[in-house]
C-alpha cells in the first residue's frame, strides 16, 4: 500500500488554496498528492444526479473535473458580511473567531489574485430617505495563476474517486475507485484533507462513518443554499439610471450592487438581497431567451459580435430552471427577437423604466435542512438533499419587500408587491451548497473545529463551503479560498512545530 504525508481530495478552489498554503509554509510538493474524481473535462450529467426534496439541486451545480466547479463558475465575488455570521449555540464563538481572522487573508488574496475587497454601507436609495445596506459584487478574471495550476496538475491523480476512508493505526486509509479501469484500491496518508465540494464532503463522511460507533450525528445537518428567483416589479415614472443595481462594467470587470435591509434590521432578519432586471420588449420572450442562452455559451464569431456592448441577460448564473413568467409564452413570435436583434446591431442600450426584482435568499441553517445518504449497501451512496424555505426566510423576505415598496412609493414609483405562495415553487438552485460539515466547538453541535479538523479524528480536515455554519447570501468562493489558504498554512506550521 502506498503512503503519503498529505492527501488532498478534490482539485477545486478549496484544494488549490490549501495547496498554496501548504507550499508557502515550507511543505515540499513531493509530500502532497491530490486525488481528483474527474479528468480534464466534466463527467456526464447522469453521473452527477442528486435526489432532493422541497427545493431543487441542479445537475450542473457541480463539476467533476480538474479545477472543480471553478471551471464554470460565474467569477462573481464579495465578502461575507459580519451580519451573516450567525451562531448556532450561545457561547460557541468558533465561527465568529474564524471570521475575525479572515480580513488579512481576504486582502492578501485580493492583492495576489484580484479578488475584490468590498466595503458595505447603508445608503439612502433612489432619492428616497429610506436606507438599505448595499453590497457590491464583482467578477475576477481567474482563480489561480497558470504556473500554479501546472504545478498542482503535476501532483494530481485524475479519475481517482474517493469512496470512503478509515483510520487504522493512526493513519488514514483511503479507498478509491479508478473511474477508468473501475479498479478499487487503497492508499495511506498521515493528513487527509477533504476538498470535494459542498455535497461530496458530506457524502464521504457519511459513507466513512456508516455503521461505526462514532457516527457523527451532525454530519449533513445545517445545509443551506442561496435560492434565487424573480419576485416584485417596479415602474418608475421617469427614466432613472439604476445601472448599478442591474450590472455594469468597471475597469474591465462586471459588477452589480445588491440591496439588503439596513445593518440595524439585519440583526433580526436574514440577509436576503435583491437587484433589478430591466424589462425590454423581448424580456419574457421564449425564443429570444433561448437565443441569448445559446449565445452566452457559444464562442462563435457571431456571438463575439453580439457580446460587444449591451448588458442584457448577463450577470445571471447558468440557470435553466423554467421561470414562472415564461409560462404560456412559448408560442413563436418573431417580433421580440427582431427588436432584440436591431438593438444589438445598433449597439445602443435601450431605455426602460420598468424592472423586475431578482431575489437572492439567505437560508437559516437548521437541523432539519439536511443531507443524508440512501440505505442501500452500494458505494458511493446516493445523496439525498432535504431542505426548504422556512418562516424566518419568508419573514425577512416580507420585510425587505415592504421596505422596497415604501421606498418606491415615496418617490412616486409603482411597486408590484410579490406573491409569497410561490417562493418555494420558483426558487432556483444557486449552486452555493453550504453547511453539512459545519465549524463549532464540539461534536455535539458541529463536525469540524475552528482549524477545520474533525472533532475526534485528528489530522483529518474538511475545507469548502460545507464548513460554513451560516452562509449569508454571498457567493462563497472568496471565503472558500481564504479558508483553504488558512488551512494549508496551519498544516504547514503544525508540521514544523511538531
Ligand atoms: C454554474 C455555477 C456558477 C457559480 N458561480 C459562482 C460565482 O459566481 N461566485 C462564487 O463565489 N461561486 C460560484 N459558484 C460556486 C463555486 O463554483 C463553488 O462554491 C466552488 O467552486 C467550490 O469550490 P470547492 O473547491 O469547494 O469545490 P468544487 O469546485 O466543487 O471542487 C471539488 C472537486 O472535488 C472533486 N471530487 C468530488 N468528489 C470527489 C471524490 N469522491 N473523490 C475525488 N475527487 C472528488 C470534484 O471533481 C471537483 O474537482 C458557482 C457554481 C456553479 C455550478
Amino acid at each position: 500500500m502506498d503512503k503519503i504525508q498529505y492527501a488532498v481530495i478534490g482539485s477545486g478552489p478549496a484544494s488549490q488554496f490549501t495547496l498554496e498554503g501548504l507550499l508557502s509554509s515550507g511543505v515540499q510538493l513531493d509530500n502532497v498528492i491530490i486525488f481528483e474524481a474527474g479528468g480534464k473535462s466534466d463527467l456526464p450529467k447522469s453521473s452527477k444526479r442528486i435526489n432532493f426534496t422541497n427545493l431543487p439541486i441542479k445537475t450542473e451545480s457541480r463539476n467533476i473535473q480538474f479545477g472543480g466547479t471553478s471551471n464554470t463558475w460565474s467569477k462573481l465575488c464579495s465578502v461575507l458580511d459580519e451580519n451573516e455570521i450567525r451562531l448556532l449555540d450561545k457561547g460557541d464563538n468558533s465561527w465568529k473567531d474564524v471570521y475575525e481572522q479572515l480580513p488579512p487573508i481576504y486582502s492578501e488574496l485580493s492583492k495576489k489574485y484580484d479578488f475584490p475587497i468590498i466595503s458595505l454601507e447603508n445608503q439612502n436609495l433612489f432619492g428616497s430617505e429610506i436606507a438599505f445596506r448595499v453590497r457590491k459584487f464583482e467578477t475576477i478574471s481567474r482563480t489561480l495563476k497558470n504556473e500554479q495550476i501546472r504545478r498542482m496538475f503535476s501532483r494530481t491523480k485524475l479519475f481517482h474517486k474517493l469512496l470512503f476512508f478509515k483510520k487504522i493505526d493512526g493513519e488514514y486509509v483511503l479507498y478509491f475507485q479508478n473511474l477508468i479501469t473501475k479498479e478499487e484500491y487503497n492508499f495511506s496518508c498521515e493528513n487527509l484533507v477533504l476538498a470535494c465540494g459542498g455535497l461530496e464532503n458530506i457524502r464521504i463522511l457519511l459513507d466513512s462513518f456508516k455503521g461505526t460507533e462514532r457516527s457523527y450525528k451532525v454530519v449533513g445537518k445545517y445545509f443551506t443554499n442561496h435560492p434565487k428567483f424573480r419576485a416584485g416589479k417596479v415602474s418608475f415614472n421617469n427614466y432613472q439610471d439604476v445601472s448599478q443595481f442591474i450590472g455594469f462594467m468597471e475597469k474591465g470587470k462586471s459588477s452589480y450592487h445588491g440591496i439588503s435591509l439596513s445593518s440595524e434590521e439585519l440583526k433580526s432578519h436574514l440577509n436576503h438581497y435583491v437587484r433589478l432586471e430591466p424589462i425590454y420588449p423581448w424580456t419574457d420572450d421564449f425564443l429570444t431567451s433561448k437565443f441569448i442562452y445559446y449565445m452566452s455559451f457559444s464562442k462563435s464569431f457571431i456571438s463575439r459580435i453580439f457580446s460587444r456592448k449591451i448588458f442584457l441577460l448577463s450577470m445571471n448564473e447558468v440557470e435553466k430552471t423554467k421561470e414562472p413568467f415564461n409560462e404560456g409564452n412559448e408560442r413563436i413570435n418573431i417580433t421580440p427577437i427582431f427588436k432584440y436583434f436591431l438593438c444589438r446591431m445598433g449597439l445602443t442600450k435601450p431605455r426602460t423604466s420598468n424592472y423586475y426584482v431578482r431575489n437572492y435568499l439567505e437560508m437559516q441553517a437548521t437541523w432539519e435542512n439536511n443531507v443524508t445518504i440512501n440505505k442501500a449497501n452500494k458505494l458511493p451512496s446516493d445523496i439525498i438533499v432535504d431542505y426548504k424555505i422556512g418562516d424566518k426566510e419568508i419573514n425577512s423576505f416580507y420585510t425587505l419587500h415592504t421596505k422596497l415598496e415604501d421606498c418606491f412609493n415615496s418617490i412616486g414609483a409603482k411597486y408590484e408587491f410579490p406573491s409569497f405562495d410561490s417562493i418555494e415553487q420558483f426558487s432556483a438552485d444557486a449552486s452555493h451548497h453550504c453547511g453539512g460539515t459545519i465549524i463549532g466547538s464540539s461534536s455535539k453541535n458541529s463536525v469540524v473545529s475552528a482549524n477545520l479538523e474533525l472533532h475526534d479524528y485528528k489530522n483529518c480536515f474538511v475545507v469548502g463551503s460545507s464548513v460554513f455554519p451560516s452562509s449569508g447570501s454571498v457567493n462563497p468562493t472568496f471565503t472558500i479560498a481564504a479558508l483553504g489558504l488558512r488551512l494549508g498554512r496551519f498544516l504547514g506550521t503544525r508540521k514544523s512545530v511538531s
